[in-house]
Parts: structure tokens; sequence; C-alpha cells
């Protein structure tokens, strides 16, 4: 069996507010996106292809596989205009050999090597598995003045999270589709968020939520990041 990582670093980052791309500010000591990068290259996973702002191909080389010796990186790939077009990139990129593809976005720095222990054992029973954790506030569905026009039920409310876990001819499949029927799906409003949104659109694969992580956040404002270097030292201290 071969696992392959997708790991996207190829978004602007424009609600970070730094002059900095997001992926490359510091969190305790090294670039943001080494952290992810540094949990899938000690995991099971053989193989990263990393996704990365158009241009920005051999900076990443040098400054953060080669300088962080991440060996299992084999491609850096330049990224697309929205999220699905980076990884859409980043899965053409992955060896046709591999069964299962890992989807995360680089800016959730906190990943754990026990959530991806998780998300391996479920896609294996269910073809495609996103981490994701139950919504502990409740949510409102509103129209565009912001009046409410639905409460979900809480408990089958869920908030998804990465990695996003699929057999490999399976996102491969779903995403050749996605290339048929995207200006379709534009035309209609759509808004492509998540992977699965991919898989629910353009297959007939169900999606199974596997338990992730409270603290598995995606940063993405100056507050995250604070607490994402509180949250590293905590478990420092655990270690
Ligand atoms: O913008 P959003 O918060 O959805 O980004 C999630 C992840 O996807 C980030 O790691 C970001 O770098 C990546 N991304 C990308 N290409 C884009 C947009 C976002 O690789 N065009």
């Amino acid at each position: 069996m071969k696992t392959a990582a997708v790991v996207l670093a190829g978004g602007s980052g424009k609600r970070m507010g730094t002059s900095t791309p997001k992926q490359y500010l510091p969190l305790r000591g090294v670039p943001l996106i080494c952290h992810a990068l540094r949990t899938f290259e000690e995991s099971f996973i053989d193989e990263i292809v990393l996704v990365v702002t158009p241009g920005d191909e051999e900076k990443c080389r040098e400054e953060i596989v080669e300088r962080y010796g991440f060996g299992k990186v084999k491609h850096i790939v330049a990224g697309g205009k929205e999220r699905y077009h980076s990884v859409m990139n980043g899965v053409k990129a992955v060896s046709t050999d591999a069964d299962y593809i890992f989807i995360h976005d680089g800016a959730r720095a906190l990943i754990r090597t026990e959530v991806l222990e998780r998300a391996l054992a479920d896609v294996k029973e269910y073809r495609a598995s996103v981490v994701a954790v139950p919504a502990k506030d409740t949510v409102k569905i509103a129209d565009e003045e912001h009046f409410v026009l639905d409460t979900p039920k809480r408990t089958a409310v869920w908030q998804m999270q990465t990695p996003q876990v699929f057999e490999a001819a399976l996102i491969r499949e779903a995403y050749l589709r996605l290339e048929k029927q995207e200006a379709e799906l534009l035309a209609r409003g759509v808004e492509i968020t998540d992977d699965a949104m991919i898989v629910e659109l353009c297959t007939d694969a169900r999606v199974h939520l596997v338990m992730g992580a409270y603290d598995n956040i995606k940063i993405t404002t100056p507050e995250d990041l604070g607490y994402a270097e509180w949250i590293l030292e905590k478990l420092c201290k655990n270690d």
C-alpha cells in the first residue's frame, strides 16, 4: 500500500495582513509550512507533493525542502487561482502507483500523526474520509442581509478540517469530472471550498467523517499565530 500527501501552500494569505506570505511566517522559529511538512515527513506517508504560489517553486525547493531536509517531497508544483485548482495540480503530480491521497492545508500547522492514522484507517474502509470535528456552537443559515433562515440540528453539524483523504482513483476521477463540469457549477453559483464537495458533486461515492482535533486550526489571521505558538509550546512541554 502506498500513500501520498498533497500539501497546499499556494494561497495568498491576505487575511494575515502581512507583507511576507503566511506560509513563510515564523512559527516557533521555522517557516509555518515546515510544521505540517514535518508531521507528514515523519509519518507513514510515502510521498509528498508541495503546492506553492506560482513563481515560488525554486525558493521553496532551496529554502524549505532542501534546507529543512524534507526528503519525501518528490514534486513542487505551482498552485492555481482557487484552492481546488491548486489541489488539481497537486493530484496530477502524485505518482500513479499511490493508493490513497491525503490533501492537506499547509496552514493547518498543528496536524498530528494520530489524526493521520485515524484518517488512514477510515479511508481504507470508506474510500473518502474527511477529518472533522462536531460543532460546539449552534450554527445558523443566514441570507445576505444576515437574517436567519434556518437552524440545522446541532448534532448533525460538523466543521471540516484537513486532511481530506481519498482512494487515489476516486479523487482523480472526481477532479477529471470537475474539469468538465466547472463552468456549469460556477454558473449555478456553487462555491467549491473543499475536496469532499468535489467527490459529493461529481461522483456517487459517499464521504465519511473521521474525528479530527479542535486544535487542528487553519492559521488564517494574526491571533491564530499566537494561539498556534501557545499550543506548540504546550505540546513540547508534554513531550
Ligand atoms: O484560502 P483557504 O483558507 O481556503 O486556504 C486553505 C489552504 O489552501 C492554505 O494552505 C492555502 O495556502 C491553500 N491554497 C492554495 N491555493 C489557492 C488557495 C489556497 O494552495 N489558490
